[in-house]
């Protein structure tokens, strides 16, 4: 079956009670058990599993060419799920440029158990190739967030395979409509379903998908069920949901956002446009040998600094200024602002979520945040 196809229907077998073909939510935490605990309909209590997970992770997994899937709390729970199940003593690869989270957890948490992270600029493999000694697992993100840096899976998975390391790709940007890090060599994919899986702004999860249900899913999944990181039933569901209109959202979130990165490019107020569906973009060649479509989201610098990103920022009225992304409607924010204290962002940069909209609504907003520069 194709992904489109797949999208609508993995995880969906109608109700058998009812035959229902929306499924149900089950909400319960506890399952009837036989007198010695024997499991009945093959679930015993919520943390340990729940049907409406299921359904979702074999939508994940049959989304991703995966062998299982694994759904958490929240993107960072599936992320911490897997780095620390690493032992002590584990040296990990993070990308330069990543999302902020895996950053804290890199230096703030992960030392504490033994981990040790070191990060390198993943577009430059001959950087990679030198920082790879005695490493367990190889953490990527392409196209990453904030800058859609592109990496190149399939050579990455190379170079940690014969370094005897594990290559983790965090896929939220691209989801698997557009990329299938599995099937370029990667062992584990990690989704924030936050994003683009729920796509409405309003369900928070992650996931991990497995290339094969062995050792590594086995640990992982036993951490999961001891701590506690689930994903609740009715979050499952409305991912779920998300799931299938994944593909036809991606085709619109694509096509709006090349549109706008080719406007902004041409736009003196900018001085550089971040997407990699741009030919001048440095990854431009590998993203086109490894993704479908080269997705919606994109950031700017603006040549007046800080001053004009915030001015154009406060003066956009359709792109709303919050943090997230993959939702319907357009985001717009100021990355250094939410960064803290420290921000690894530069001033001038503006990262966009691109919606669902009418372009022509969203390129006039754009031109007026311009003027407002
Ligand atoms: N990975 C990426 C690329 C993200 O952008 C985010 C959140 O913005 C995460 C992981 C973390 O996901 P969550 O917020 O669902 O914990």
């Amino acid at each position: 079956m194709r992904l489109e196809t797949l999208a609508i229907h993995a995880g969906g077998e109608p109700d058998a009670e009812t035959g229902a073909l929306s499924p149900p939510i089950h909400l319960a935490t506890t399952f009837r058990h036989g007198p010695a605990a024997e499991r009945v309909a093959g679930y015993e209590y919520q943390r340990e599993g729940d049907p409406t997970n299921d359904r979702l992770r074999a939508a994940i997994a049959a989304l991703e060419g995966a062998a299982t899937a694994l759904t958490f709390a929240s993107g960072m729970a599936a992320m911490s799920a897997l780095l620390e199940s690493l032992p002590p003593g584990a040296r990990v690869l993070i990308p330069s440029d990543c999302y902020t989270g895996l950053r804290m957890l890199a230096s703030g948490f992960l030392p504490d158990r033994g981990v040790r992270v070191d990060s390198v600029d993943m577009s430059d493999l001959g950087a990679v190739r030198s920082a790879c000694d005695g490493v367990a697992l190889i953490w990527a993100e392409t196209p990453s967030n904030p800058l859609l840096q592109v990496t190149d899976i399939r050579a990455l998975a190379e170079l940690a395979h014969a370094h005897g390391a594990l290559l983790a790709c965090d896929n939220t940007f691209a989801t698997p409509v557009l990329q299938q890090p599995l099937a370029l060599g990667a062992d584990v994919v990690m989704h924030s379903t936050t994003k683009y899986f729920g796509g409405h702004s309003d369900v928070l999860g992650g996931a991990l998908a497995f290339r094969d249900a062995g050792d590594l899913h086995a640990r992982v999944a036993r951490r999961l069920h001891v701590t506690g990181a689930n994903l609740a039933p009715f979050s499952a569901w409305l991912t779920l949901r998300g799931c299938r209109s994944l593909p036809a959202r991606m085709a619109l979130h694509c096509s709006n956002a090349r549109r706008i990165a080719v406007f902004l490019d041409d736009q003196p107020e900018i001085a550089r446009v971040n997407y990699p569906g741009l030919p001048s973009h440095p990854g431009h060649a590998t993203a086109t040998a490894q993704m479908r479509d080269f997705g919606g989201m994109l950031s700017i610098h603006l040549r007046g600094g800080r001053e004009a990103a915030l001015a154009m920022t406060g003066a956009l009225k359709v792109f709303s200024n919050a943090t997230s992304l993959g939702g319907c409607e357009s985001l717009v924010e100021h990355r250094a602002s939410v960064e803290g204290a420290e921000p690894t962002s530069s001033q001038d940069l503006l990262r966009i979520s691109v919606g669902l909209e009418h372009i022509d609504d969203l390129l006039e907003d754009l031109a007026g945040g311009l003027r407002a520069t």
